[in-house]
């Protein structure tokens, strides 16, 4: 470890730093295992993971500390990224590369005839996310660390996180991820930081000590929400920055009423409801709607955040609110947490005494909002008669800022009542509903999409008229993905080889990754690049052999496409590629033929019908082209099961092609794509989200370019007509008659009607067979392109080379110049 660097304060923990090297790591973890754990070196590996995992925690305690004193210094400006998601996978692999301790603690395990690689394997993800919005959430945390910036993360600690999915007869099977069952080394219980959270009651006007008319919310029933601490560790620079996820808990432990009177298990029921709050992850990826459990999860987060906010505020400002918004920013990842803005102005009033116009001034300047969808399905909304019952004082508050919006929106547009109900945060109708998509512009200072062209059809289309009374709030900021956990974590071998030609600057100054560029064309470079490809294929042949009982052959093109399943990522469009290459084998059209592997992967949400029959029909597919002699290992399909971060972690790097299909402008922006493309895939996809982006930094000839462009899913939505398509297209005229004919479905006759009556409906939202004929040429491209091995190569290393603009510390650096505008803290001069 570096010596603690001039300028720091001398409170800083230094001296408690502990040694790094090998034989240091490798007494700890011996005292972890034997005197804490009280198990022996030949335990099961679960516990050798507990012991190294404590081992390493200890190692970023001492940063931990001491950035916490560094962000609570008075004057600094801290942001807080609140998220009902965070889908952060395995951390120890994640903190040894952070802190520089690969070989140390390779080399301790290897002393104790131990393998790093095996105990790594024993941690269970920490799911808390269902998918690229969750992920973000995680990646925008360790790019924070990475650029030492004051932002802490604000969550839910749920017990159960994103379901583990099994497939059994070919069919989703969801059970539960019980994932804290046998402990989580990485988080700290903070109990003197708790805080109360209430619900239900009724308001009351009162008059205060100051004689002020005030309004009370009482009769309510109260809930504890705990919080547990989780660090985030930058890259080797001494900052380890802070995720709080919110635990619920009764207020006592059991009322002792009810207890005295002999009602025990009565006695032990509140404290059960209350913890009910955060049991569970709902496990939709577009919002869910009209759950009560869902709302109560969502003013749970957001009231202890901001309570905690406040708390730490007083420490040092008391009750002076008047600096408050110059040091701090709220951020909302999407509308989720939205209710946070009627809460800070119900903290601000009704418990520190603000009026509304000091309140509101703090409230919406302290907000940003950050949209990540425009599927209409996932515009929250919720009843207003919800709202009512259980968060009253909140609902007066919508009101009141909605009754204050509309005015601004007629003196604007006088007599235009038509646009001030559609902007309305109150939609009218049979049942009232708040719209927290709207709350949330109205409330913030910044609104952004997630990818240029998803943000151009922002301001366009779904907030139009927001845009027009507030230009000035519309930004756009793509997305991106981290290169420790993506790149450097996940492709050792690649990383090490980049390494060796640019030096190791890329992993936190990912712009540097562009320097490979100019060895595309060296011939050896690429050699050794074809070289660590195959040992990642390999490595992914495996683990498909494993989950799959299917032989992957590392030859053949590794062709794949995992995301959650839903219809307009289209799933479908890529099983229909896989039957038409079937159909090409079984009629014998296979001169120059690449061999090809399609893996599949994701998990559909337990109600949507028709996802979960998408992976029906995949796995059915594969087993009949999979056991077909005469396919011969022309082709393979599998389905792999229970698809998350550590599985992406092995897919990615082992992957030659990324399948990004989604109808155009139905994906947001993507980020399974930038992590593919960082590995050295290369693309085949549509011009939607930042598909887009990629395909400018790495050249269309770099890129597989195919489908209708988002304008022209619009015009053609009125003319589409399925049936004429497969009438005209004979290779899609027999995909579909394979399909209607039973071949994949004997003796479960009927099953697929569904999905074929989806992709035979004129009025099918997602297109899917307007785009076939230009898909299947396309991939016809790749096929003969694979065949050019030379060039291929080349391709791969200029995917990897482009992708410098997709890592969120680029993300993290636009966020901060244009929304948060925080100052680096810097603990040391990194020593890198
Ligand atoms: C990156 C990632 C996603 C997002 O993938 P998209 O292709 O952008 O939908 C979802 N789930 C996991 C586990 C991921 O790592």
């Amino acid at each position: 470890m570096p010596s603690v660097p001039t300028g720091c304060n001398e409170e800083l923990f230094e001296a408690a730093r502990l040694s790094s090297d090998s034989g240091a790591i490798a007494r700890d973890f011996q005292r972890y295992l034997t005197q804490h754990l009280g198990r022996f070196i030949g335990c099961v590996p679960l516990y050798q993971y507990e012991a190294l995992a404590l081992t390493i925690r200890d190692r970023v305690m001492t940063d931990w500390r001491n950035t916490w004193r560094r962000y609570d210094e008075p004057g600094v400006r801290r942001a807080y990224y609140l998220s009902l998601e965070f889908l952060i996978g395995r951390s120890l692999g994640n903190h040894i590369l952070n802190l520089g301790l690969d070989h140390e603690t390779a080399e301790a395990m290897h002393r104790l005839a131990l393998n790093l690689e095996e105990i790594m394997s024993e941690e269970v993800d920490a799911g808390l996310g269902n998918g690229g919005l969750g992920r973000l959430a995680a990646c925008f945390m360790d790019s924070c660390a990475c650029l030492q910036l004051p932002v802490i993360g604000y969550g839910i600690r749920y017990q159960y996180g994103m379901f583990r999915q099994e497939i059994e007869n070919g069919f989703q099977v969801e059970e539960p991820d019980h994932w804290l069952r046998d402990g989580n080394p990485w988080e700290l219980e903070r109990p003197e930081f708790k805080n109360l959270i209430r619900f239900g009651g009724r308001v009351e006007g009162v008059t205060d000590s100051q004689g002020k008319r005030r309004s009370a919310w009482v009769d309510t029933t109260d809930v504890l929400a705990i919080p547990y601490d989780v660090p985030i560790s930058g890259h080797k620079n001494h900052t380890v920055n802070t995720l709080r996820l919110w635990s619920a808990s009764a207020t006592s432990d059991f009322n002792l009423d009810d207890f005295n009177a002999g009602s025990y298990a009565e006695a032990l029921e509140a404290k059960t409801n209350a913890e009910h709050i955060t049991m569970v992850l709902y496990p939709n990826d577009v919002s869910e709607n009209g759950k009560e459990l869902r709302l109560k999860q969502q003013y749970f987060l957001a009231s202890a955040s901001l309570q905690d906010v406040l708390r730490m505020w007083e420490l040092s400002a008391g009750r002076d609110y008047r600096d408050f918004k110059a040091q701090n920013v709220f951020h909302l990842n999407d509308t989720h947490p939205t209710i946070a803005v009627a809460e800070l102005m119900r903290l601000l009033m009704d418990e520190k005494g603000l009026d509304w116009g000091q309140a509101w001034d703090i409230t919406s300047h302290c907000m940003a909002y950050t949209n990540h969808t425009l599927l209409p399905e996932a515009l929250e909304k919720w009843p207003v008669a919800l709202f009512e019952s259980l968060l009253p004082r909140l609902l007066q508050i919508i009101f009141e800022i909605n009754a204050r919006f509309l005015r601004l929106v007629a003196m604007k547009w006088p007599g235009q009542t038509q646009r001030q109900r559609r902007m309305s945060i109150i939609e009218e109708g049979d049942t009232k509903q708040v719209r927290m998509a709207y709350l949330a512009i109205v409330g913030s200072f910044s609104v952004n999409g997630v990818a240029a062209l998803h943000s151009r059809l922002l301001s366009g289309g779904l907030f139009r008229d927001f845009y027009e009374l507030w230009p000035e709030k519309f930004n756009n900021k793509t997305n991106g993905v981290t290169p420790r956990r993506w790149v450097a974590y996940a492709n050792p071998g690649m990383s090490a080889l980049i390494t060796e030609k640019i030096g190791p600057d890329w992993v936190h100054d990912y712009a540097k990754i562009a320097a490979i560029a100019k060895h595309a064309e060296d011939a050896g470079f690429k050699q050794r690049w074809h070289e660590v490809k195959q040992a990642n294929k390999q490595r992914l042949a495996d683990m498909v052999r494993h989950y799959c009982q299917v032989e992957f052959d590392t030859e053949a093109l590794f062709d794949v496409q995992v995301k959650r399943i839903h219809e307009y990522k289209r799933q479908l469009l890529n099983v229909l590629h896989a039957i038409h290459l079937y159909d090409r084998i079984k009629r014998g059209d296979i001169g120059h033929w690449t061999r090809r592997c399609i893996l599949i992967g994701g998990k559909a949400a337990p109600g949507y019908r028709m996802a979960k029959n998408i992976i029906k029909l995949i796995n059915n597919v594969a087993e009949v082209v999979n056991n077909d002699p005469q396919v011969n290992g022309l082709l393979k399909l599998a389905f792999i099961p229970n698809y998350g971060v550590s599985k992406m972690e092995v897919i990615c790097p082992g992957t030659d092609l990324s399948e990004q299909i989604s109808t155009a402008g139905k994906e947001a922006s993507g980020t399974g794509n930038m992590k593919f493309m960082m590995n050295g895939a290369i693309t085949i996809g549509t011009y939607d989200g930042a598909n887009i982006e990629i395909m400018e930094a790495v050249g269309e000839g770099n890129y597989f370019l195919f489908g209708l462009h988002a304008e022209e899913v619009d015009r053609e939505r009125a003319s589409y007509d399925p049936a004429r398509l497969i009438g005209q297209d004979e290779d899609l005229g027999r995909v579909m008659h394979l399909l209607r004919c039973g071949h994949f479905s004997t003796f479960e006759s009927n099953i697929f009607d569904e999905v074929i009556g989806s992709l035979e409906n004129p009025r099918d939202p997602w297109l899917t067979l307007a785009d076939f004929r230009s898909y299947i040429d396309a991939q016809e491209q790749v096929s003969r392109a694979y065949q050019k091995r030379e060039r291929w190569v080349a391709m791969s290393i200029s995917n990897t080379a482009c992708s410098g603009y997709f890592s969120t510390d680029r993300t993290i650096s636009e966020y901060n110049k244009g929304i948060w505008k925080l100052q680096t803290r810097p603990l040391d001069q990194p020593s890198r």
